[in-house]
């Protein structure tokens, strides 16, 4: 997998417990994203804060490291050229309601904190979001 190629998705606990997981997968799907690596778990709070390192400080840094905590999710690595910019295309602003029509935060986001999914925003976050949830032996 190189650099460049791929990002790294999660679904929100709350897109997950209203049985969004499908339809936001084949949205990926048909987009043209290969799906390179997918895991459902459930972060424990320090992991979430883990992941979330670097918007500490930020007033909604706790509520948000609590909601990613609150229930299953998926994590998934997306394979595409340009998948970074192409991913964050197809996801759409973090607001849902500021997010274009058709985007999977417009159709499946709530709120700015319950936004559906996360896509890595730079290739370097990508590697290192890529690498906190999945080891060499678990990319296909
Ligand atoms: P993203 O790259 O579009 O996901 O946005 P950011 O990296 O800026 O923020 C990470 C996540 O924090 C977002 O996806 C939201 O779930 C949450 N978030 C960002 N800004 C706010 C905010 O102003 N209020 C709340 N409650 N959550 C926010």
């Amino acid at each position: 997998m190189e650099k460049g190629n791929y990002t790294l998705t999660l679904i929100k606990p709350y897109a997950v417990q209203h049985g969004f997981v499908g339809p936001i997968l084949a949205r990926i799907n048909g987009a043209g994203f290969r799906i390179s690596a997918m895991k459902y778990l459930q972060l424990s709070l320090e992991q979430s804060q883990a992941f979330y390192q670097v918007h500490r400080g930020k007033p909604f840094y706790e509520r948000l490291c609590k909601f990613m905590a609150s229930g299953p999710i998926v994590a998934a690595i997306l394979e595409k050229p340009g998948a970074v910019d192409d991913y964050r295309r197809l996801i759409g602003a973090t607001d849902p309601k500021q997010a274009d029509e058709g985007t999977l935060r417009k159709l499946f986001g709530r709120s700015i904190e319950s936004n559906a999914v996360h896509g890595s925003d730079s290739d370097d976050n990508a590697e290192r979001e890529s690498n906190f949830f999945f080891s060499l032996l678990e990319r296909f």
